[in-house]
């Protein structure tokens, strides 16, 4: 097995992020819910994409890419991160976002333009399309340029997050039964699925979807390459694959779910969930606890992601 440390890594994040417990939230749940501060991770607003862009950025140096592109919705808080990632060690971010969703100079466009970055926006839903756009710009810039695919979910990507267990494991003492969190592009819960399995096995993991994409693939797909990249004889299947659905109407459309999660998180432990990802990833969560899935003395651990830019551009309305 290759260790985690032998690959090129940037130290961009604040690392380890906290653990605490949601003493509220615990007593309103009757079980024990923590949550890992992965909104903490100390560059744009914080956030997930953080740990994956430690790992991607290091390998764009190493090629001697001057630009990086990346894509995403147009509030994505992935694009937005590789943007202050990239602005923070030289490098000359290229966003080519699709023209879906709030496309308003406001939440994480407004913090793209306070970064002066370039972002342009192809009418497109076909991936395909954006990375062919990338190549053309990138050929014209006569530059040495690197791609990081939505949501930096590719095996190096998700790396950050086998690395975020490894650090769950050593920062604290505490038996977690579960760890939860929001799955977009799958690199997350693949990392953290992987992260379980070399750290911490006694561990169940669960993805929340908040998108309608065949996740189960998607995940297993990511966990088999960074099976492959560190070495691993394990091949992961399926069945190492636990998701929830709480996508609602669609990707990125407020669900009263997460809306009543987001207000739950605010009103009584002064946090704030956003209304993509955490919002309805931690609405999951509660829904569990409702079901009777977890006992009163199970731990939970609730990875809160990040995302507070989409607050400020979509419309959450919790009346
Ligand atoms: C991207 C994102 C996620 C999902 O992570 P993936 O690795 O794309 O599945 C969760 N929360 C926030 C705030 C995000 O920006």
């Amino acid at each position: 097995m290759k260790k985690i440390e032998d690959f090129p890594r940037i130290p961009l994040a604040v690392l380890p992020t906290p653990i605490q417990k949601l003493e509220n939230i615990s007593r309103i749940l009757g079980t024990n819910v923590y949550i890992k501060r992965d909104d903490m991770t100390g560059i744009g607003l914080g956030g997930n994409k953080v740990r994956k862009l430690e790992f991607l950025l290091a390998d764009a140096k190493n090629k001697g890419a001057e630009i990086v592109f990346t894509t995403g919705g147009a509030q994505s808080n992935h694009a937005m991160l590789t943007a202050a990632c990239c602005k923070k060690l030289g490098m000359t971010p290229i966003l080519i976002l699709k023209k879906r969703g709030v496309t308003d100079r406001k939440g994480n466009i407004l913090l793209e333009y306070l970064m002066n970055t370039d972002v342009r926006f192809l009418d497109t839903d076909d991936s395909a399309d954006v990375y062919r756009e990338m190549d053309r710009v990138g050929q014209e810039s006569g530059k040495v340029y690197y791609k990081i695919p939505t949501g930096g979910s590719n095996a190096l990507g998700a790396l950050g997050y086998v690395n975020c267990v490894k650090e769950i494991s050593e920062q604290t003492d505490i038996k977690f039964d579960y760890i939860c969190c929001a799955e977009g592009s799958g690199g997350t819960h693949a990392g953290v699925a992987m992260g379980a399995k070399l750290f911490m096995p006694e561990t169940k993991v669960i993805g929340m979807m908040v998108d309608t994409d065949p996740f189960e693939e998607i995940t297993t797909n990511i966990m088999k390459g960074l099976a492959e990249l560190l070495e691993l004889d394990f091949v992961p299947t399926v069945d190492d694959v636990h998701l929830v659905d709480v996508c609602g109407a669609g990707y990125a459309i407020p669900s009263p779910e997460g809306n009543e999660a987001i207000r739950m998180m605010a009103e009584n432990e002064g946090l704030f969930l956003d209304p993509v990802y955490t919002g309805k990833a931690f609405g999951g969560l509660i829904q569990m606890a409702r079901e009777g899935k977890f006992g009163p003395d199970d731990n939970i651990l609730y990875l809160y992601s990040g995302g507070a830019g989409g607050l400020f551009a979509i419309d959450v309305s919790l009346d």
